[in-house]
């Protein structure tokens, strides 16, 4: 049945603001969009739905989170040492029950949809969020965690991470699949191998987390620093992995894929700017873990300039002390007062769904496509939409097609 939606302010992202617009959606689709003068002559009987005390944009996409970890939030207090961190991250982890963990993510769930989030991009080390995602209302691409440095557990995880994918995928979700080599450190070269074979063969999209801290720059350039020593300690990485930087070293041995997600790059050289231009990476950027662990300032005069896809995500609540979408909005003004807001929108919409790899629709506001919608409430006159978005503390309504499947 057709139905028109009229708004405050309707933002396509794809294209210019339309203050007062109006859309027609017929069942799942979005079939015009406009003004209410000029669309009601060609559908007389479609019914309004008044929503012009509301701007509708497309909901957000939050690229980045570990929703397994949701237990630790507020446990582990940043004292300057990552490899520390990451450290009492597993030590936490390993004492965490299945059970306490899913209501965890169940939580996070929740949040992540009040803030306006309809899609995310998960990490699932302990191969439990899935499910929980599956049934939720969020749309999104979870990706298997790999992590292999010791030859003697190669083939046992890689077992693992293949039967519980084929366990989990549901044909028909709204949550897509994908893999995720951990990191540029806690893979060895045959664990890249076997892993990048198997995604090559499947197809799958591939996230990857690369120049997250100092040290780990340190560790590939100088070959020391305490997370050199965490790893090294573990199992030896061949020589030809230092000297360099890690996303040099993932292209420089054929790891990298064209269109594969790269989570942080919060240090990275013009060589690297280049590999992620050539490639057609995503950036992952997470405004408010950066601000926890104080990483160097990230970059993003330097990604945009080469038109790196750059979107935005909240990393996981060891590192984080919300899932409140808007408080990464508000980091992205703080840290780059001069960046126009408009911009950050479109990295928590669009970008998104291009870094993930969703389909056309999500993200924006097209004719001929279904909807993913948010609408956020202003009862006043409203000079900047984005900004509007932005600071918004009020709850939010969804507006979601069915036809995403
Ligand atoms: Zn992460």
């Amino acid at each position: 049945m057709k139905r028109f939606i009229l708004a405050k302010y309707l933002l396509p992202i794809h294209q210019e603001p339309i203050k007062g617009g109006c859309l027609v959606l017929d069942n799942d689709k979005v079939i015009a969009m406009g003004h209410y003068n000029d669309l009601k002559r060609e559908y007389p009987n479609a019914p309004i739905d008044d929503l012009s005390q509301y701007i509708i944009l497309p909901g957000f996409v939050n690229c980045h989170t570990h929703l397994e970890l949701s237990p630790l939030k507020d446990q582990i207090e940043w004292k300057g040492s990552f490899s520390d961190w990451i450290k009492e991250v597993g030590r936490l982890k390993r004492e965490l029950g299945e059970e306490t963990i899913l209501e965890g993510v169940d939580k996070a769930i929740q949040d992540l949809w009040k803030s306006g989030v309809i899609a995310v991009g998960e990490i699932s080390s302990e191969y439990l969020s899935y499910q929980s995602l599956a049934q939720s209302s969020l749309h999104g691409r979870v990706y298997w965690e790999y992590i292999s440095l010791r030859s003697e557990d190669l083939n046992s995880r890689f077992n693992m991470l293949k039967d519980s994918m084929q366990e989990d995928i549901q044909a028909n979700s709204t949550m897509k699949v994908g893999v995720s080599p951990h990191s540029s450190y806690t893979l060895s070269p045959e664990a890249w191998q076997k892993v990048n074979q198997f995604i090559q063969e499947k197809d799958y999209p591939t996230a990857i987390h690369v120049g997250e801290s100092i040290e780990e720059r340190e560790f590939f350039a100088n070959r020391r620093g305490s997370l050199f020593q965490f790893i090294n300690g573990i199992s030896q990485l061949p020589e030809e992995v230092y000297h360099t930087t890690p996303l040099s070293y993932l292209h420089s041995k054929g790891y990298l894929m064209r269109g594969n997600m790269i989570i942080h790059m919060n240090t990275m050289s013009d060589r690297d700017v280049q590999i992620l231009q050539d490639l057609k990476l995503s950036v992952i950027h997470c405004p408010l873990s950066h601000d926890y662990f104080s990483h160097p300032p990230f970059q993003l005069d330097k990604l945009m300039d080469h038109e790196v896809n750059i979107a935005l995500g909240s990393d996981s609540l060891a590192s984080n002390y919300t899932l409140d979408f808007f408080e990464e909005l508000r980091q992205m003004v703080r840290n780059f007062p001069g960046l126009p807001m408009e911009k950050i929108i479109r990295m928590a919409t669009l970008s998104g769904v291009r870094a993930l790899k969703l389909r056309e629709g999500l993200g924006e506001i097209r004719v001929g496509q279904p909807y993913g919608l948010i609408g956020i409430r202003h009862p006043d006159p409203v000079t900047n939409p984005f900004e509007t978005i932005i600071y918004n503390e009020s709850s939010v309504i969804h507006l979601m097609s069915q036809a995403f499947r």
